[in-house]
């Protein structure tokens, strides 16, 4: 069975650790370089990707994750994880670092402020029924290139010039990332599709 990580820089590790062993799979906190070295799979979390990548150069992590994201390591990466594994950053911090992995383009903190998060209903690819999709301070997927399946998108009025149809989950490869907060709440079918992948790969 693999050992899926959860990066532990900041964020919220608790809930997606505790999504995994829902699932059943054999979990552990990833901090330092040789703790990257020992996960089968990874799990970004929600937080704040310019606080995240910030402390993952310090913690020097930052440059041993992108070689095994190049070299094949399945990531799971929610909201901020989402931005962590873009290729591209918009509105950004000045100099914001990621990850990459992800030929895509995610703008930060797209669906509004503090105040403009919300909750709805998310029809996930692969998934029977919606999942309940909790948005906080959310980004969205601005462009994908050709290699990058969308797996979501919703529609959300409230959103700065409106937010018809904005991607809201992808997946590249051995890659998924999703707006959303999956890891809230007691349903970890995205999880599970994350770790069908793994398993697969
Ligand atoms: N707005 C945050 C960021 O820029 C992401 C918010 C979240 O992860 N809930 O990183």
């Amino acid at each position: 069975s693999p050992t899926v990580g959860v990066l532990a820089l900041q964020g919220d590790v608790r809930e997606h650790l505790a999504a995994l062993e829902r699932l059943g799979v054999a979990t552990t906190r990833v901090r330092r370089p040789e703790e990257v070295d020992a996960v089968d799979a990874l799990v970004v979390p929600g937080g704040e990707s310019t606080t995240m990548a910030k402390l993952a150069r310090t913690f020097g992590v930052l440059d041993p994750l992108r070689k095994r994201i190049g070299a094949g390591l399945p990531v799971l990466g929610t909201c901020a994880g989402m931005i962590m594994l873009a290729d591209r950053v918009l509105d950004g911090a000045a100099g914001q670092e990621t990850l990459g992995g992800i030929d895509m383009t995610v703008r930060r903190n797209a669906f509004g402020r503090q105040v403009d998060s919300f909750e709805g209903p998310v029809e996930v690819a692969g998934l029977d029924t919606p999942v309940h999709g909790v948005f906080i301070r959310a980004p969205w997927v601005e462009s994908v290139g050709d290699g990058v399946e969308v797996l979501a998108r919703v529609d959300h009025d409230g959103a700065p010039g409106g937010a018809a149809g904005r991607i809201v989950a992808v997946r590249q490869g051995c890659l998924m990332a999703t707006s959303f907060h999956p890891e809230v709440g007691e349903d970890s079918r995205v999880h599970g599709l994350f770790v069908d992948l793994v398993r697969g790969s």
